[in-house]
């Protein structure tokens, strides 16, 4: 059969998917993944059920796949995932069209569903869906937090973190199949391996597949403030194979709001860890999430939270306005902020963010880096620094006046800058 699959929400989604199709390949499936316009016998789709805009981009997606369906293009229709995790009952009551809901642990019922084997043998095999030269490695699912405005513990669960020495084999499968960049992914990573002995392993972990020979570059992202352990900064300073850089959302900055959003921590603990890497890592990418419009963030709070972004210059930010989940603790909150006061909130702190970004990447002119090329296209090539993860971050811009190779790491002097790309000729 020709089976396609569309990814839609976060790289721990596209994970979900790399495993399944690798499954079904080994059936002797033929599979794509998101490809628009083919035709095939069969279309999964894997949804995001996250907040309320990734909830109607899936539904929009199905409904797309069901017209697709009733006009002949495709055969059957599979809808797997977070949304379907979260509302199957509902949706099957809506959309008898949709041949199976599934969840996000039902991909073994997929499989037999498609009259195929689930190989456990492949457990640590994936077919991947980006460039040769990356790939995600999730190292746990599901989360043990209590974040008052947060539905994934409700959809994924509790943390269950993928055995290390499962992970190596799959980061050695990955290496061999061309990866040199391993971005680690999870839905918290900081806390990898307690759900298993007890013990923080993200230590062990990074010092296991930093040995695996073609792997250059390891990224952590979706780091967790409370009890990152030391010895990682440490780690992360002494090995050349992690890169200086790190995603850890911290949300908000006020104790209060910190409180109310069950963080576990409060501003102190933020800024002493944050300082802790830009002590031990002086040239380290910091990337964070921050959420504006909590319930009952005044102007003073949200005023200390744009002063925070101001002095601390995060290198990069990500802003998100609030949004009452179903289900979360936080959705008992009176949800009292105006959606054109969050609006507003969240555009001054990406203009500011802005500035900040313009003003760290014209103080990289002149300097070289080592870059990976990401692909070529039209009359230049794109790439990365180690301080840049891959769809998220900036990008290097690089002129033709040398041929460079997709996937391959070259020495770049970068020439000039905007907000959000570096420009950048390679050094001879
Ligand atoms: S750590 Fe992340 S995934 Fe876990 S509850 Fe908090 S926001 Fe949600």
């Amino acid at each position: 059969m020709v089976i396609q699959l569309i990814t839609l929400g976060c790289s721990k989604n596209l994970v979900d998917s790399e495993y399944l199709l690798k499954q079904l390949e080994s059936n002797g499936h033929r599979v794509c993944h998101d490809t628009p316009g083919i035709e095939s016998d069969v279309a999964i789709l894997n949804t995001c059920g996250f907040i309320l805009d990734a909830r109607q981009e899936s539904i929009d997606a199905i409904l797309h796949f069901v017209d697709l369906k009733r006009r002949g293009k495709i055969g059957r229709l599979i809808v797997m995932g977070c949304l379907s995790e979260r509302y199957k009952d509902e949706l099957r009551k809506e959309l008898p069209e949709v041949d199976g809901f599934y969840g996000v642990w039902d991909q073994r019922d997929i499989i037999s569903d498609l009259n195929s084997a689930y190989d456990p043998g492949l457990g640590n095999h994936r077919w991947v869906t980006t460039p040769v030269h990356y790939a995600f490695l999730k190292i746990s699912e599901g989360c043990n937090r209590k974040c008052s405005f947060c539905a994934i513990p409700g959809i994924r669960g509790m943390q269950r973190s993928k055995p290390l020495p499962d992970l190596t084999e799959e980061a050695e499968n990955l290496a061999s199949g061309g990866a040199k960049e391993l971005i680690l992914i999870a839905q918290d990573l900081t806390n990898y391996g307690i759900d298993l002995d007890g013990k923080n392993q993200l230590h062990s972990l990074l010092k296991s597949i930093s040995g695996i020979d073609g792997i250059e570059w390891i990224r952590l992202h979706y780091a967790y403030p409370t009890g990152f352990p030391k010895e990682v900064i440490e780690f992360m300073a002494a090995n050349e194979k992690v890169c200086n850089y790190l995603d850890i959302p911290i949300q908000h900055i006020n104790n209060r709001i910190l409180r109310s959003m069950q963080r576990g921590h409060g501003r102190e603990a933020i800024e002493k860890l944050l300082n802790d890497f830009r002590t031990l890592i002086p040239d380290v990418a910091l990337r964070t999430t921050i959420m504006a419009g909590y319930p009952g963030e005044t102007d003073k709070e949200f005023e200390e939270l744009v002063e925070f972004v101001r002095y601390f210059e995060f290198d990069r930010l990500g802003v998100f306005p609030y949004s009452a989940e179903e289900g979360t603790p936080a959705s008992a909150l009176k949800d009292d902020v105006p959606e054109k006061i969050k609006a507003e909130r969240v555009d001054m702190l990406m203009e500011l963010q802005q500035d900040i970004s313009l003003k760290k990447n014209l103080s990289k002119t002149g300097s070289r880096f080592k870059v990976i090329i990401d692909r070529e296209e039209g009359g230049h090539y794109t790439g990365r620094t180690e301080y840049d993860s891959p769809e998220v971050d900036n990008e290097v811009i690089i002129g033709k006046e040398k041929e460079l190779r997709p996937g391959e790491f070259y020495s770049i002097e970068i020439t000039g800058a905007s907000e959000f790309d570096l420009l950048g000729k390679p050094v001879d």
